[in-house]
């Protein structure tokens, strides 16, 4: 019989139940988004769901449901903060309303087929707990399963899925997904007042449900490997499915290399081209097919008149890169085995085809999912909560590094409108609808990539003597950057010289010309292949002076970390003095620590969080192990607390020491509370390893040896603690494939600027005859920094930065990441335990 009406209306007073499900094509980082909105969902004070399955597990509900409407599902399962808050008395466990659910939950991390058999066949809508999704962060694919549900896009189907929400009480869905999932998830909310109208005339709903569910939820999160969706800078999953066709690339490489062969690599992407190119850059591949920009003439010839020219530069190895929807101007697809032919038959190449297929989407996310995962959740999680029935259902998208909602079905829309683009060969229309960095990575592909013939350099009068030169510590991306200033410099006809060894280098005449073929590797080289430390100019000014000037250097870039903005700042603060530092300088930041001002992300500060990421589940894993343990784990970072609060969020530490916050005994005594807290409701025998994470800085007094022999005193019987220092090891290892597309863009960025300066100088000068009256105020624009703001990418001059900079501390003034210090602690349990936060 239909619920009575008395008791919907006690459910009317019930917590708001948020469910969520992952459908489609899995993606890395959607373990990440699950447990995300399951945790923020819990601790907003809801009742967390998981939908397995995706819409088929929706569309089936739980054998239990079936036939007859549902007593109401009363599982107690949340062990959020709130229930960690509540004073655990001995024997009195049963008291508390949220019973810890570690070891009970019904999802353990095992995956599906794992929780098949603890009991959860037959149910595909599970009400989950905190620690049913603890450790989900570094796992791959989806672990409450995913599914294409043929069912789902018919009415039939949409109202039993509707029926099953309503049985369940659920009225928040967060749905992640490619645009299919999405687009299915638009139709339900779109269709809703009908199928809740046709349950209540069937008799399936009482009139009271009728009106407390009159109104879905929905919100969605784009999980897709292909990172197609208008409207988002980046899906969950790219940048790991990238990472993983980077590494086959580059392991496919140095065999291309020994052989001297020819490989032509399929990656995924049917409408779009993104990870194709960010590889084709990120691998410094020699071709690249994607469906936005088929060559304009005919696709055979094109190929094969720029690896004729790589062939004639001495270039070994051939690597071209096609994507699986690749074509030509016609529309006629490109496939791999029409490249080899073609290489075989044209270019005599011996040549081997590589698909890399269901690689791509497998394994670990990378540190950028699991963030971007992470902050996406909690906002769906917010969205959800704020739903009203006028507001459209949003898709949570990320822009100009902001996580925004966009109207869920615009963003379809736009998508689809790529593919139609492609369809009526508007390939330009297709690019425009692309992000901005995708146009720009195409761009600097070509120039990366080039051979130019004399006829397609600039005419000699404009052609110009730049130098390049890295300060600081290394980090990921400097070579990258190197190279493609070379290859640029090369394709325009300028002169690019290498200052080898920074500026003691400079002084010592340690200065070559690059060529074209030298630097041919370098994307895929960690360190500073042009070495690199930390002495600034002020070593001696008018050496350095003399030494530019007698080398012709009309342009300087600058790679490096705050010294790198130091040395610009030097140099232009002497150009009254010194004519030779008044040609154009500019300086790409690099270095782990990412504390240049205003600068949201350095070169180099993704692959050191990359590495964080690897130690930190390593250590977990250790940690686990051996159970009660904790691990205090120390980050480099100066002054700046980035690579710890980032790393934290990725790696699924519980808590996290920053040098901008600092430690005291007060904030100690509440950590310890937690810790023991949390160990002592682990269930016995299944408790896991916990991780702290402490930037070097973060206190003088209160060191990592401190902190880890306070825990282990304090753990006493319930946990033990170790430590682990990562030292210089964040700065090695081979760059992430986001460390080289930034190196590559920011670095053609950088040549234009110095060209573009160069130019307008020469003009000046040619018109005034006096060098003496020099204006330095009118002339600051021309020593910049270049600097990542949102997914803008903008020229600061090094005197505006200054004034945002703490010169002593050598960090900004101000960081758009330390939100996520509490945000990190909040997903470890920490916030919302009453102990001192
Ligand atoms: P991927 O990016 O991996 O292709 P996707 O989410 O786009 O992921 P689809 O297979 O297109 O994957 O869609 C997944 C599911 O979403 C479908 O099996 C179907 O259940 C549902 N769905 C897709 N399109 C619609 C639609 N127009 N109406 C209703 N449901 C749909």
């Amino acid at each position: 019989a239909p619920q009575s009406s008395s008791s919907a209306a006690a459910t009317a007073q019930a917590p708001t139940k948020i469910a969520v499900m992952t459908s489609g094509g899995d993606s890395a980082g959607m373990n990440a988004a699950v447990r995300s909105v399951v945790k923020m969902a819990i601790f907003k004070g809801c009742h967390a769901y998981v939908i397995r399955e995706g819409w088929e597990g929706l569309v089936r509900g739980n054998d239990e449901d079936q036939g007859s409407n549902p007593t109401p599902h009363e599982e107690s399962l949340d062990a959020g903060p709130e229930s960690l808050a509540q004073p655990r008395r001995e024997g009195k466990a049963a008291k508390i309303k949220f019973v810890p659910t570690y070891g009970e939950g019904e999802l353990l991390k095992e995956g599906v087929s794992e929780a098949e058999t603890v009991g959860l066949k037959g149910r595909y809508i599970v009400r989950v707990g905190w620690d049913d999704v603890r450790g989900w962060l570094d796992a791959g694919g989806t672990l409450i399963g995913t599914a294409r549900c043929a069912a789902f896009r018919e009415q039939a189907g949409r109202l039993k899925a509707a029926h099953n929400l309503i049985k369940h009480g659920i009225d928040a869905l967060a749905v992640c997904g490619g645009d299919g999932s999405l687009t299915g998830a638009d139709r339900l909310r779109a269709e809703w007042p009908e199928l809740i109208g046709m349950l209540k005339d069937n008799g399936d709903i009482t009139q009271a449900q009728f009106e407390r569910y009159a109104h879905l939820k929905i919100v969605g999160l784009v999980g897709s490997i292909d990172n197609d969706l208008a409207g988002t800078d980046l899906t969950i999953g790219a940048a790991t499915a990238l990472s993983r066709i980077c590494e086959a690339v580059d392991s496919i490489s140095s065999t291309a290399a020994s052989h001297s062969r020819a490989f032509v690599v399929e990656v995924m992407g049917r409408h779009c081209g993104w990870l194709a190119l960010m590889a084709g850059v990120a691998t410094g591949a020699d071709y690249c097919f994607i469906p936005e920009q088929p060559p304009h003439g005919s696709w055979d010839d094109a190929m094969c008149d720029v690896l004729t020219k790589h062939k004639k530069a001495g270039k070994r190895k051939t690597i071209v890169i096609v994507a699986e929807g690749a074509i030509d101007k016609d529309l006629n697809a490109i496939k791999a085995d029409d490249i080899k032919k073609v290489l075989e038959d044209r270019l005599g190449l011996d040549t081997r085809v590589t698909t890399l297929g269901h690689t791509q989407r497998g394994g670990r996310p990378v540190a950028s999912d699991r963030i971007l995962a992470t902050l996406q959740g909690v906002e769906a999680v917010e969205a959800l909560l704020e739903a009203k029935p006028e507001t459209p259902s949003y898709v949570i998208t990320i822009r100009e590094n902001q996580v925004t909602r966009t109207p869920l079905m615009e963003a379809v829309k736009q998508t689809q409108l790529v593919a139609h683009k492609i369809e009526t060969k508007d390939f330009d229309g297709a690019l425009a609808l692309r992000d901005p960095e995708f146009d720009e990575c195409l761009r600097s592909f070509w120039y990366a990539s080039k051979v130019a013939d004399e006829e397609g350099k600039l005419p000699p009068a404009q052609r110009l003597t730049l130098a390049i030169v890295n300060i600081g510590a290394p980090a990921g991306g400097m070579n990258a950057a190197t190279r493609t200033f070379v290859r640029y410099c090369h394709a325009r006809g300028h002169k690019p010289l290498a200052i080898h060894n920074g500026f003691p280098g400079l002084l010592e005449d340690s200065v070559t010309t690059l060529d074209w073929l030298r630097v041919d590797n370098w994307t895929i080289r960690g360190g500073s292949e042009l070495g690199t430390n930390r002495v600034l100019p002020d070593v001696d000014f008018g050496g350095v002076a003399s030494k530019l000037q007698q080398h012709g250097i009309q342009g300087l870039l600058l790679v490096g970390g705050f010294e790198a903005f130091q040395a610009v700042k030097q140099m232009e603060e002497r150009r009254t003095e010194y004519p030779s530092f008044r040609m154009p300088i500019a300086s790409i930041p690099a270095t782990l620590s990412n504390n240049v001002p205003l600068n949201e992300f350095s070169l180099g500060s993704d692959t050191s969080l990359n590495t964080l990421v690897d130690a930190c589940d390593a250590i977990k894993q250790s940690a686990s192990a051996s159970r009660n343990r904790v691990f205090v784990v120390e980050t480099q970072g100066g002054q700046c607390g980035y690579l710890a609060v980032m790393g934290a969020l990725a790696a699924g530490a519980v808590l996290v020491y920053t040098p901008e916050v600092g430690i005291n005994l007060k904030m100690l005594g509440g950590d310890v509370e937690f810790l023991k807290r949390r160990f002592a409701l682990d269930v016995k025998g299944k408790s896991e390893g916990r991780l702290v994470i402490r930037s070097e800085k973060a206190s003088d007094v209160y060191t990592t040896d401190f902190l880890t022999r306070m825990l282990k005193e304090e753990g006493g019987k319930n946990f033990d603690a170790r430590s682990a220092s990562l030292g210089h090891t964040l700065q090695g290892g081979t760059p992430s494939p986001l460390d080289r597309t930034r190196g590559t863009r920011l670095a053609v960025k950088c040549c234009e600027f110095l060209e573009e300066h160069a130019w307008a100088a020469a003009k000046a000068q040619s018109k005034s005859k006096s060098a003496t009256n020099y204006d330095r105020a009118a002339n600051e624009a021309s020593a910049a920094i270049i600097t990542i703001i949102g997914s803008g990418v903008q020229f600061t001059p090094c005197v505006e930065m200054t004034r945002h900079a703490d010169m002593k501390k050598r960090v900004g003034k101000k960081n758009w990441w330390q939100p996520h210090k509490a945000l990190a602690e909040l997903m470890g349990g920490r916030r919302g335990l009453g102990v001192g936060d």
